[in-house]
């Protein structure tokens, strides 16, 4: 079956969707995206997703070419005609095509932003990796000071990926003087005597949509909870850690720089708060 893409108005066969050379997106990075994760053919944590891309947008001057009315019920169509059950729609908006290679942004009156969105089956509930857990590396965070804004600038993210993987791990944390920002890309918590514990939100990280659900169903079931700043020194003596994000849900961290925590197995708090997260998110899918 060839996958149904979405670009710039037309749903399209994947091998006819096409974007300009002087896209600003190709060019200069100059664009945003977010990930929705499908579970039972639902949307899961839509308002979340389409919120933040709209701040997204916001921060930088872009503007949007869809209402983000219409942005669900593109969302439902490319399930619908994908036939996704289980998997991702990931959506990127882009200052669009300008005439020429510019660092001036163009006049969003006569340049408009380019929209693209593809779906991509998985399965993601009934992940191997969650029964095992992840093993991290750390690394220093070296990217710019807005990771707020959920840019398509992922080169420093995809190079900590594959230093990870040359070290035969699965992902890697990054750390600022001393203090874990987040992993490259997901956030990142540790659990020490019952507490979870994750940096709270600024600029340094981007604001986890699935950070933000997890947080509030873990205060629900009475776990305490502890915005702040950790090193990577408190993360390898913590009882256990792990990590959210929209396509990994709640995954649990095993290791970090050769240290196993705890008994080196997925921890109790982990686990149950991705029960929780999956069961809960199901519910109020849409
Ligand atoms: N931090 C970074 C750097 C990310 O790339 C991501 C996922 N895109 C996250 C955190 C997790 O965000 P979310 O839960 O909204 O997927």
């Amino acid at each position: 079956m060839t996958r149904i893409v979405y670009v710039n108005g037309e749903y399209l066969p994947e091998d006819q969707a096409k974007i300009s050379v002087f896209d600003r997106g190709f060019l200069f990075a100059d664009g945003v995206y977010e990930v929705t994760s499908v579970l039972d053919g639902q949307l899961i944590d839509f308002e979340g997703h389409s919120k933040r891309l709209e701040r997204s947008l916001g921060e930088l001057d872009m503007v949007s070419p869809v209402t983000m009315e219409d942005l669900l019920g593109i969302h439902r169509e490319l399930v619908h005609r994908n036939d996704v059950t289980e998997g991702m729609i990931y959506l990127q908006i882009t200052r669009g095509a300008d005439a020429d290679r510019d660092f001036v942004f163009p006049d969003p009156e006569t340049v408009p932003s380019s929209i693209v969105l593809f779906t991509q089956s998985k399965n993601l509930a009934d992940s191997p990796a969650a029964k095992v857990g992840m093993k991290v590396i750390s690394i220093e965070d070296i990217r710019w000071g807005r990771r707020d804004i959920k840019t398509v600038q992922l080169l420093y993210p995809s190079i900590g990926k594959m230093m990870a993987k040359k070290a035969g791990k699965d992902d890697a944390w990054m750390v600022e003087d001393g203090f874990v920002t987040e992993g490259t890309s997901n956030n990142a918590y540790i659990v020490k005597d019952g507490k979870i514990i994750t940096r709270h939100l600024g600029n340094e990280i981007l604001h986890g949509i699935t950070r933000a659900t997890v947080l509030r169903f873990a205060r629900e079931a009475q776990m305490e909870v502890e915005e702040r700043s950790f090193t990577i020194d408190e993360a390898k003596t913590a009882d256990e850690a792990f990590i959210t994000s929209a396509s990994t849900f709640v995954m649990p961290v095993v290791e970090i720089d050769g240290v196993a925590l705890g008994d080196g197995t997925p921890g109790p708090v982990a686990s149950r708060l991705r029960e929780i997260y999956l069961d809960e998110s199901r519910k109020v899918a849409v």
